[in-house]
């Protein structure tokens, strides 16, 4: 056997034989059956032996260095699939490629066997599993704290054209990444009351009594940097019931009936509410955010008390929690209780730890979006926290009548409890004002929050506020995604790169090299045949690659307005139709995501556009010029190959609405041009690449504020016969021939004057933005040049640089 030196010290052995130890010993496998389950446990497992040893080193560092720790808590993990990951930041693919030679099975066949760990909705929960990666390649001392939900985002089938939702039993094959840690099992408590007592020192303190508790159990996945020592964890929580019964219903004689029950604790942690947007106020969500809360800020402050006894001094500079959205937020009340009732701490030592370790992003300016919990349910959950969620509420409100005296109505607007039938608790108030930073996630969207929905806040704490670009891991969404385009910038530019954002910008140099622009648009064309070779298997489409590639993918929500582009693409059916082809560009427009179960319209959406495209796609008539497909069931893997083989990027929210976007940054970095308003961070990325290389068109923000009132979008439909003539062939029915009636939501909607999405106004806009890419994308070395032009500007969205910025402006800033 060869052995080989290790990074730790340790001999092992060759990674083939460590390959074939887990496939015979640890596995018991004796050859290869058809569906490479037992061979991807096998690499994982042997990829996993490597990770451990720097694990366990990365934590003694941070033992010995003490460095301020962050604690990133999110709801959502979109973790996508480990593996390829992990041999990427490892550097092992030449070792694993020559492993699986003994079984004669390929890396790619193989990383297919790992299901997504879909642990989230969408942009935001797929920002902070962009934000792990770079936190351990920077190797900054951060742990994401999430749930471990046994149902991970639903899967997306698509049935006579509508969405049908199918569950995710991700684990049902084991996970090989994760470890179970029983021995840091937390106890949260939910139910009972407060109880008011004296201590020993006579001190007036309160305790959570008659609580129902409910055990969280800690998984550890590991988060590897990308070629360097570090290893950070992402801990998973799971819910799991005591081993106390109810006595009462015990002694009964109903042991069966009180064993049963235990499973209501472990439901918390059993599956993902699948909603993108606007929240519903569910029980269960609210105990998933505070067990969540709660049993990590125990992990954080127990292993505290472990290191450094009862002295919280140097807490706050030691710690920082970065909340992903409100959707954790009840972590500040938790902090509060946890000093106090627990620490024996006052409130006002209590309220200065709190405040200085606390950091609140915010995602969203919808106000559907903007979390609130009724008081009632509150005071039956969590009666300890109500408590103190009241007195910081009363001690805010007499800072803001200090400042302004007798402003009435500001002391409404500002206060943490919404008044009115049923009174209910404002996470995003509660969140401001228990943390010391307060982000928004793109320039303007920053820009919103304090001129709009913060602005009472802003003017109170302005110091609080600051804006943090989001940007995406350039391991996962262009080294790992597209090896041919990173083996081609490797030979132009080096491999610095991949961990040195700046770098990219040197491709800008090849924007006008021949020979450079060949070999791209050869990349391209290879990767637009790997993404047409998905379209055929999943939607059975045939795309040419020939055409453009005109690609929508996120969820299907009104303000992304998917509906948009439909409308285009139905202009362009109708163009063909009456022969008016001359400029026109033939494209495959392709379209994918999910909508939330519940949301009706966006569901319609769906129906709409694989009503359309089995229209367009069964016409010869249409055959050279449009093709159309809904890929089911989009996810982070099915992303990789879709960035990779687009040509343009639909980036089409109504100006104001999308707070960042991130979609659009991995299409950027992969070469795809994009088509956009200004809005959120398409308006950074048109500054990055310059005017020339983006199709601009719509409204601003400003402007769709302004429309509201006097917006009519009939008139502008009669004013416009191309827009009347798709009206017609919607509202027709051409698209629904025997399916009476089901698209005259989609209609009206179009032609409310107070549809909040305008998107009757954005329409000419956009049909003459669509016509000038059209034309732009006939001059291939035109085109090259602006694709090329757009990977190498996609610097500026490489994770790190925003991770750098939460480093420098927020984590090792002292409030
Ligand atoms: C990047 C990503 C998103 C976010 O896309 P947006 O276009 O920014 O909404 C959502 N889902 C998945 C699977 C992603 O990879």
């Amino acid at each position: 056997m060869t052995k080989e030196p290790n990074t730790i010290g340790v001999n092992r052995g060759s990674l083939q034989d460590e390959l074939q130890n887990h496939f015979e010993l640890t596995l018991g496998r004796d050859g290869l059956d058809g569906s490479h389950h037992y061979l991807y446990n096998a690499l994982a497992l042997t990829v996993r032996d490597q990770l451990v040893a720097k694990w366990r080193q990365t934590r003694a560092r941070y033992k010995a260095e003490k460095p301020r720790r962050v604690n990133y808590l999110s709801l959502e993990f979109l973790m996508g699939r480990s593996l390829n990951n992990a041999v990427l930041n490892l550097d092992l693919e030449d070792k694993v490629r020559e492993a699986l030679k003994q079984y004669a099975c390929d890396l790619e066949e193989v990383e297919a066997a790992e299901m997504d760990a879909g642990l989230g909705n969408g942009g935001l929960g797929r920002l902070a599993a962009c934000f792990l990666d770079s936190c351990a390649s920077l190797e900054l001392p951060v742990t994401g704290y999430g749930i471990r939900y046994q149902y991970g985002m639903f899967h997306q089938k698509i049935k006579n054209g509508y969405q049908v939702e199918t569950p995710d039993h991700w684990l049902r094959n084991g996970n090989p990444w994760e470890f179970e840690s029983p021995e840091n099992t937390r106890r949260v408590q939910f139910f009972g009351r407060s109880e008011y007592y004296k201590d020993e020192k006579g001190r007036q303190k309160v305790r959570w009594v008659d609580s129902h508790d409910v055990l969280a159990v800690p998984y550890d996945m590991p988060v590897p940097g990308y070629r360097n020592d570090t290893v950070n964890t992402l801990r998973l929580w799971k819910a799991e019931a005591t081993d106390e019964f109810d006595l009462e219903e015990f002694n009964a004689g109903s042991y069966t009936d009180a064993v049963a029950e235990k499973n209501q604790a472990e439901q918390i942690t059993m599956v993902l509410y699948p909603n993108d947007v606007s929240e519903q106020g569910k029980v269960l969500r609210l105990r998933q955010q505070y067990f969540l809360a709660s049993a990590s800020l125990q992990d954080v402050i127990c292993r505290w008390v472990n290191r450094n006894g009862k002295d919280f001094t140097e807490f706050a500079e030691q710690n920082a929690f970065q909340l992903n959205d409100t959707h954790p937020t009840v972590a500040v009340p938790e902090l509060m209780r946890l000093l106090m009732d627990e620490y024996g701490f006052g409130w006002e030592q209590a309220w200065a730890i709190t405040t200085k370790t606390m950091a609140y992003t915010n995602h969203t300016l919808l106000p559907e979006a903007l979390e609130t919990w009724s008081v009632d349910l509150f005071s039956e959950l969590l009666p300890r926290l109500l408590d103190i969620i009241y007195e910081i509420n009363a001690r805010f409100l007499t800072e803001v009548a200090e400042r302004w005296p007798g402003d009435y109505d500001r002391q409404q607007r500002m206060s943490i409890i919404e008044e009115g039938h049923g009174r209910r608790i404002r996470m995003a108030h509660l969140a401001i004002v228990g943390s010391y930073s307060v982000n928004g996630v793109a320039a303007l969207h920053t820009d919103l929050l304090k001129r709009g929905l913060f602005a009472d806040f802003f003017q109170l704490w302005p110091e609080k506020f600051n804006n943090k670009t989001n940007g995406v891991t350039p391991r996962r969404w262009l080294a790992h995604c597209n090896p041919e385009l990173k083996d081609l910038i490797n030979e132009s530019i080096g491999d610095e790169w991949v961990h040195d954002h700046q770098q990219l910008s040197k491709l800008r140099a090849f924007a006008d090299d021949s020979a450079f622009a060949k070999k791209f648009l050869t990349i391209k064309t290879r990767n637009k045949k790997r993404l047409a070779q998905m379209v055929s298997e999943k939607c059975d489409v045939s795309f040419d690659t020939s055409m453009m590639f005109d690609v929508q993918v996120k969820r299907i929500h009104e303000y992304k307005r998917q509906l948009l582009n439909v409308l285009h693409v139905i202009h362009l059916y109708d163009r063909v139709r009456r022969g008016d082809t001359e400029g026109m560009q033939p494209r495959c427009v392709l379209f994918g995501g999910k909508a939330a179960p519940g949301y009706a319209l966006a569901k319609t959406f769906i129906k709409l556009i694989n009503n359309v495209a089995q229209v367009v796609n069964r016409d010869p008539q249409l055959q050279d010029w449009l093709k159309v497909a809904f890929l089911p069931d989009y996810c982070v893997t099915a992303m990789e190959t879709i960035c990779a083989g687009t040509d343009l990027s639909e980036q089409i929210s109504t100006a104001g609405k999308e707070a960042s976007g991130t979609g659009n940054m991995k299409f950027m970095m992969n070469g795809a041009v994009t088509i956009g308003t200004l809005d959120g961070a398409n308006i950074e990325i048109r500054e990055q690449v310059g005017d020339d290389n983006f199709f601009l068109f719509g409204l601003t923000a400003d402007g769709v504020e302004a429309m509201k009132g006097d917006y009519d979008p009939n008139r502008i439909i009669d004013e416009d016969p191309d827009l009347s003539r798709v009206m017609n062939l919607l509202e027709g029915g051409h698209f629904n021939l025997f399916e009476n009636g089901i698209f005259d939501p989609v209609s009206a909607s179009i032609r409310s004057a107070t549809d909040p999405w305008m998107t009757a106004a954005d329409f000419r806009s956009y049909i003459e933005a669509q016509q000038q890419v059209a034309e732009a994308y006939q001059n291939k070395q035109a085109w090259a040049r602006m694709s090329i032009l757009n990977t190498a500007c996609s610097g500026h969205f490489s994770s790190d640089r925003t991770i750098s910025e939460y480093r420098d402006d927020i984590w090792h800033k002292q409030a």
